[in-house]
């Protein structure tokens, strides 16, 4: 029997492509969002970097590149598809610099290597060609002396690659995405209700319904629901009878997005692979920077997290100065984004990872992100969205799996 009516828990990424894929084949979703709008949160205020795999250098299996890769390369066609517009102009548009610190968790020769070994499981993928006919050469390559020399003279950085991963601006692709939403009339949007758990109305079969809790009462019956809360997940899960993963952490991340009065010429760079930071150029006047230490306000085990700034403190601006100050150390090129900003505005929102401990630890179960995806009990679906740019990829395949 088709599925007639989905509950769609969550308007973030995740939720949203969601709703749109199944809105294309004919349903009509209902997204619930605690929030005053859709993609408020971790979806709006991130860094945006498409990943192919190049940040799980430390991940030995390489695990983890295999299976962020696959969303990665289908990322630009799968947003531009649902949003009816290219992405071209939001994207940065050369590679990204990955500086090797001296107490990176993997050393320059052994980054090196993994490398050489992932640019080989990306070139693999049938969607690379694609990939390499819109954005160039899909290999990592080692910076010569003088074009290490041109980015930092901190003596901490021992090595450094461009790496062929551009990043997203991801305000715009949300305005996009929302925006697209709002368009599509199958669409109905529940926003400012929190959602508390679901109940099933009959056993757990192929055929089952579900029943949302939600902070206004009970909705449904639903036919299909689709748990796609991020940090708000588990709960819910647990309600659902689904059995949690045998290890989670919750971490709540700042960062500083930057525009600036003139354009300024900075490559986009990230220091690899630890606690450390990055800058992403996306046009020349918009710039997204963070440093892990600066921006790291919250980590916690709680299957139900929860942060706000502490009262009568300058949070924000403290976030932006220490950002500032300590990625200018490694990249002299920064205190010119400081000089000429136009605006400055301090965002973030959690990251969920079925893994935990600290990124300085190589053998932190951190550095393995590739248990991410959809769990299912009868037609309850959770979905762990991993990445940013894994998301599109992933509804569209909750979207097969529910039509
Ligand atoms: C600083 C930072 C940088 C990052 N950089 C990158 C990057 O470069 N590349 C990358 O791929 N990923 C990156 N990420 C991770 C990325 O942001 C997330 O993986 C992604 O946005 C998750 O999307 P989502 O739709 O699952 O979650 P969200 O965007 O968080 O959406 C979930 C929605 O559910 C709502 N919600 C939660 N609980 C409830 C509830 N109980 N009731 C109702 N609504 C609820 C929330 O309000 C939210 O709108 C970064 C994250 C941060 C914070």
């Amino acid at each position: 029997m088709m599925t007639r009516s989905v509950a769609i828990l969550g308007g973030g990424i995740l939720g949203c492509c969601l709703a749109l894929f199944l809105a294309r084949r004919g349903l009509s979703p209902v997204i619930f969002e605690e929030m005053e709008d859709v993609l408020c949160g971790a979806s709006r205020w991130n860094e945006g970097k498409i990943h192919l795999g190049y940040l799980y250098s430390a991940d030995a299996s390489l695990n983890t590149s295999r299976q962020v890769l696959v969303g990665g390369l289908a990322f630009t066609p799968l947003v531009e598809s649902l949003v009816e517009a290219p992405l071209t102009g939001l994207m940065t548009t050369s590679d990204d610099m990955f500086l090797c610190h001296a107490t990176s968790v993997v050393p320059p020769t052994l980054m090196a290597e993994r490398f050489g070994k992932i640019s080989a499981l990306v070139n693999t993928h049938p969607d690379a060609a694609r990939h390499e006919a819109r954005f160039g050469a899909l290999a990592a390559r080692p910076l010569s002396t003088a074009e290490l020399g041109s980015l930092t003279h901190s003596p901490s950085i021992v090595a450094g690659f461009a790496v062929p991963e551009r990043s997203v601006q991801t305000r715009a692709v949300a305005d996009l995405l929302r925006a697209a939403v709002m368009a599509e009339g199958r669409i109905r949007l529940r926003r400012g209700i929190r959602v508390r758990g679901v109940q099933v109305v009959s056993g757990i079969t192929a055929g089952d319904r579900w029943r949302v809790i939600t902070s206004e009462g009970l909705e449904g019956p639903f036919d299909c629901v689709v748990n796609a809360l991020w940090q708000g997940r588990l709960p819910v899960d647990q309600s659902a009878g689904l059995q949690l993963p045998s290890d989670w952490s919750h971490r709540y991340r700042l960062a500083v997005f930057v525009r600036t009065r003139r354009e300024i010429w900075l490559p986009s760079a990230l220091i690899a692979v630890g606690p450390y930071g990055d800058v992403k150029n996306y046009n020349g006047r918009d710039f997204y920077l963070s440093w892990y230490p600066a921006g790291l306000q919250c980590e916690t085990k709680a299957v139900d997290p929860h942060w706000t700034s502490p009262p009568g403190t300058d949070l924000y601006n403290e976030v932006a100065t220490s950002t500032f100050d300590a990625l200018s150390r490694y990249l002299p090129g920064v205190e010119a984004l400081r000089e000429n900003a136009e605006s400055v505005t301090v965002g973030g929102g959690w990251v969920y990872a079925s893994a935990s401990g600290s990124l300085a630890n190589p053998a932190a179960t951190i550095h393995s992100r590739a248990d991410f995806g959809i769990s299912r009990r009868g037609s309850y679906l959770s979905v762990d969205t991993g990445k940013y740019s894994t998301a599109p990829w992933l509804a569209e395949m909750v979207a097969g799996q529910i039509a």
